[in-house]
Formats: structure tokens, sequence, C-alpha cells
């Protein structure tokens, strides 16, 4: 297959890149590189089935030729308020990628009769009051709170793409993403994983915003990638949670990579630290993609790690 990746030079989007080439399929990728990062897909330059075409997809997109899919990625994704690439820095860019860029990349699928893929986010559960958050659940979001540009955006680009697949039978697909990590991530982004790998290698303390009790569910991107391929061949239009359903403290998740790293800086709380609308806890039920896509995640947290710590060392 042709196959359109667009946020295609970011964390996610790179690695999914990699596994759709080393597929067999041809890669398109279009970003802006306001978060996406160049470097993540150089290693691709000059290979006759992949391409790269800069551009901002909350534009009107043409693509030439042929199209057999649409992977729709690009967004910022980070809600750290001190980050350059989180999208409370971006608030305007990350409504309208997740608004007209998601139309315009629907609007391509569309006119290519190729499949569609929307990268959502289980932001759209916002801080949840089920637990943990299966697809039938709409979510606790406040539509003006200051996460609401990233989590309306993503639920409007759920409603679209929802849209054109009962209006225009268009072949869609929902991936509602949890914590993900690995490689290639910046080490500024500023979310808790990158932030923890980069205190540990310096020898600093790990800053644990809050108490620490507040809990993620962290998946390996290796397995993330893999969970958005079969959800492109599959069926099912409607919405998939893809996550690691291993649920752990941030607290936990410090204590273990300050153990890896050997760094003895331990631990500074800070309590202030929690961005408004810190979510509490998340935990995907993944028992849909278990079920629909045969999918579950087999890097365990430690595995990840090591490979995450590595990447780091040796770009930092
Ligand atoms: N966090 C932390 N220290 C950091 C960065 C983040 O304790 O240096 C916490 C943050 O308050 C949140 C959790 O880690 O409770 C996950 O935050 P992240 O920014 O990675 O993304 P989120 O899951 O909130 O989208």
């Amino acid at each position: 297959m042709k196959i359109l990746v667009t946020g295609g030079a970011g964390f996610i989007g790179s690695h999914l890149c990699d596994r759709l080439l080393s597929e067999g399929h041809e890669v398109v990728v279009i970003d802006n590189l306001v978060t996406g990062n160049i470097e993540n897909i150089t290693h691709l330059a000059g290979r006759d089935d992949f391409s790269f075409i800069k551009y901002d997809v909350s534009n009107f997109i043409f693509i030439p030729g042929r199209a057999d899919a649409v992977m729709h990625l690009a967004s910022p994704a980070s809600p750290n308020p001190t980050s350059p690439y989180g999208y409370l820095q971006l608030p305007i860019q990350t409504l309208k990628v997740g608004a007209l860029g998601t139309h315009n990349a629907l609007g391509v699928a569309r006119s290519h009769e190729a499949s569609f893929l929307l990268a959502s986010t289980s932001e759209v559960y916002g801080d949840p009051k089920e637990h943990p958050q299966r697809e039938s659940y709409w979510g606790h979001v406040d539509p003006v709170g200051p996460r609401s540009v990233y989590d309306e955006a993503k639920r409007f680009a759920e409603a679209i793409t929802m849209a054109y697949h009962r209006y225009h039978d268009l072949d869609t697909h929902i991936a509602r993403i949890f914590n993900t990590y690995g490689p290639r991530m910046r080490p500024d982004d500023g979310r808790v994983v990158p932030n923890f790998i980069v205190q540990a290698l310096q020898g600093k303390p790990l800053t644990v915003y809050g108490d620490g009790s507040q809990t993620r569910s962290f998946c390996y991107v290796d397995d993330l990638v893999d969970g958005l391929y079969r959800l492109l061949s599959s069926s099912e239009a409607l919405p998939v949670n893809l996550g690691n359903p291993v649920e752990l403290s941030i607290l936990s998740l410090a204590e273990e990579i300050n153990a890896i790293t050997g760094n003895k800086g331990g631990i500074e709380r800070i309590p202030g630290g929690r961005a408004p609308a810190d979510p509490e806890r998340r935990k995907p039920d993944i028992s849909k993609a278990k079920k629909v896509l045969d999918w579950e995640p087999v890097i365990d947290l430690k595995t990840g790690l090591d490979k995450t710590i590595a990447d780091f060392d040796s770009r930092l």
C-alpha cells in the first residue's frame, strides 16, 4: 500500500513509518515540524519507498497519484506547560490540526478511496470518573479548561471521523492512545518519562509533581505501533483503546528509573507541580483490542525503559 502518515516525523509517527516500511509499504510523511523532529526520519532519506513533505495539514492537502491509506497522527501532544512542544503553548495550532487537519486528512482519504486511521487519545476521557476506562465511557472533560484545546480537538476529530464513516461510507478507524514512551521522545518534551530519564542520567533528583500517587499506564512505542497497524487492517470503525493496562503510580515510576540508572539523586517532591486538571488515574481497559485485533502489549516496563534510557544516553 501507499500510506500517507501525517505527523510522521513525530515520536510515534516515525516509529510507525519504520514499521510500515518493514511491512513492504510505501510511505509519504507530511509534517510541519512544529513538534516533530526531522532527525526522527533522516535514516529513511533516499529510500525509493519513502518521501517527506514539509507541510501544515491544517491547510488543504493535495496528494497526486495513488493513496491507499491515510494515518493521521499530526498534533502537539505534551500537556506540560513548560515544554516548548506542549499543546498549552500551541493552543490554536492544536485545535486547528485536530479539527481542520482531521477534516483535510479525511478529505484526502475520501478523494483516494483510501482507508483512514485517526490517532485519538485517552484524553477524550478527561479526568475519568470510570476506572479503568472502556471505550463506552463518554469522558469527563471541561470544555473550557486548559486541556480542552487538546481534548476537545480530539473529541471533534473522533466525531468528524465517524461522520465520514457514516455519511461517506469511508473505511475509518479510531485509536485511543494512552501514555506511550520510547526512543526518540524529545528530552525537553516535558512528559514524565523523558523528564525522569534526563534527570536520572544527569544524576539529579527526579521531580515528582504532587505526592506522586497519581497513576498512569505506560505502553512501549513498538507495542503501540503494532496496535495501530492491526487496527488499520481491521474492520473496526468505533474507537479502540491502545495502551498498556499495567498501572503504576508516578512515584513508583521514579523509583524504577532511579533503580535502573543507579541514580543517587533521589526524588524531589514538587507539591504545586501538577498541571491544572492533571488526571488522578489512567488505565486502559483493552479487552476490545484483545478481542477485535488480537492485540496486547508484550514489552514489560523494565525492558522498555532499558531501551529508552539507552537511546537518551546516546543522544544527550
Ligand atoms: N509528572 C511528574 N513529574 C514530571 C512530569 C510529569 O510528576 O517531571 C507527572 C504529571 O503531573 C502527571 C504524570 O506525571 O501526573 C504524567 O504526566 P505527563 O506529562 O507525562 O502526561 P499526561 O499523562 O498527564 O498526559
